[in-house]
């Protein structure tokens, strides 16, 4: 493939852009090479600025689940944009797409949008802070939440208790009150609760990991934080930013029949422009600006084009009794056919997946946290990646991502794939 209008679109962007990109993963520092411009994409495939073609398994890392310029969201968001593109007051269709999500999801009775997934995590945690009158959160090694400086805390041998930030500009006292634990380590929970008694006002996780590669929760992983959470006076919040509107109609609440206090959303229920959103029952959105004293705000939270994106997205999303199964068998499909060449071509492997979320991680290990999933050979990941973009299908540029299937993947399509698996492995 020929990347010369990717190449030389970048040394332009770089010029006036820091690294070239808006949002650093995009860069391909991980894996090396040139970042490809995207010009255009419909259905399952991806257009660069070189004419390439890719079968996309990024979809905008989520949104596009019933994959690109999906006709209902665009003839949605043409029809809307004709009638003014904001006015910062209230509209009709936020109340709509409101009652869609209310009624879509388990355990919430309102919800307030946002402009991004970073801005959900980070008021509900807001929230969570101002309802219980507590000050630390507990989030998991791996996880992200977004980019807000009490996210931005990661794992490190000194970092297990008290946080140490791993991007300058988060201040320490900001770092203090986010308790690391790891992920599927129900011990390791009730040990930070113990040492931080009556202090920890939320406990915010992936309940399916898509930002250490995909790693599902353990049996009963989910249910035992429910109860520690039950028992301390603890808010659980589920992060569904990726999950949501993905799994299930209900997310992850409802495919593992777990209820969470908050819930956080993006991706998925903004149909591809810039939508986050966080939910809860009354009791606890009641403390939400105006109502209450927490305080959340936005100029363009429920801008009428997103708000009329997502609302074709539901939609559909809710009036397709099998999409979601659908979505899982193809994911199954892809599992199976990607399990065998690799085995074939005795590759170290271990695919995880859950539902449309799927990973292969380059470890023979079994992968159930941070720890785990950085133990997948990077190289091999990196070959991996420049052999598929090689091959025409577009897979993230980075070990530690999910791959998110899309409707519009055809099974001949995903049969491209696995021959473009084996062609690519075959020699690493
Ligand atoms: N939470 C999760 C689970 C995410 O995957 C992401 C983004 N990848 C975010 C939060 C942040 O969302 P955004 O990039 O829209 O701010």
């Amino acid at each position: 493939m020929l990347y010369k209008r990717s190449s030389a679109l970048f040394k332009q962007a770089e010029q006036v852009i820091p690294g070239g990109v808006n949002s650093p993963v995009r860069a391909f520092k991980g894996v090396g090479g040139t970042p490809i411009f995207a010009k255009s994409a419909k259905g399952a495939y991806v257009f660069d600025e070189d004419e390439n073609r890719y079968i996309d398994y990024i979809n905008s890392w989520g949104p596009m689940i019933l994959g690109h310029a999906f006709d209902p969201v665009v003839d949605a968001v043409i029809e809307k944009a004709k009638q003014g593109t904001s006015f910062g007051m209230p509209t009709e269709i936020e109340t709509k797409i409101a009652e869609l999500a209310v009624s879509m999801v388990p355990n919430i009775d309102k919800i307030r949008f946002v402009n991004s997934g970073t801005e959900a995590c980070m008021s509900a945690v807001r929230l969570a802070r101002g309802f219980t009158k507590k000050d630390k959160i507990i989030k998991f090694a791996g996880c992200y939440h977004g980019h807000s400086d009490a996210f931005l805390i990661q794992a490190g041998s000194g970092a297990i208790t008290f946080g140490t930030p791993n991007s300058p500009g988060v201040t320490q006292g900001t770092a203090k009150d986010t308790l690391l634990a790891r992920y599927n380590d129900i011990e390791h929970v009730k040990q930070l609760i113990e040492t931080n008694k009556a202090e920890i006002a939320c406990i915010i996780i992936e309940p399916v990991a898509g930002n250490m590669g995909c790693i599902p929760p353990k049996n009963d992983f989910l249910k035992a934080l429910r109860e520690l959470c039950d028992m301390h006076n603890i808010l659980l919040v589920f992060d569904e930013v990726m999950t949501g509107f993905r799994l299930a109609k209900g997310g992850a609440q409802q495919l593992f029949d777990i209820n969470a206090d908050i819930v956080c959303f993006g991706k998925v229920i903004g149909g591809g422009l810039p939508v986050g959103a966080f939910a809860a029952r009354n009791e606890i959105m009641s403390h939400l600006a105006p109502l209450g004293p927490v305080y959340q705000a936005g100029t363009l939270s429920g801008n009428p084009l997103a708000m009329a994106a997502g609302l074709a997205m539901l939609t559909t999303l809710n009036n397709d009794t099998e999409v979601f199964e659908r979505l899982a068998k193809k994911t199954e499909y892809l599992h199976k056919g990607c399990a065998e060449t690799l085995k074939k071509n005795n590759i170290e492997h271990t695919i995880n997946r859950v539902g449309s979320m799927i990973s292969i991680h380059f470890t023979a290990d079994e992968v159930v946290d941070f720890e785990t999933s950085a133990k997948g050979n990077n190289d091999t990941f990196k070959a991996f990646f420049h052999g598929m973009l090689n091959e025409g299908v577009y897979i993230a540029p980075s070990a530690f991502e999910t791959w998110f299937i899309s409707d519009a993947l055809s099974y001949d399509d995903l049969d491209k794939t696995i021959a473009a698996v084996n062609k690519v492995t075959q020699n690493l």
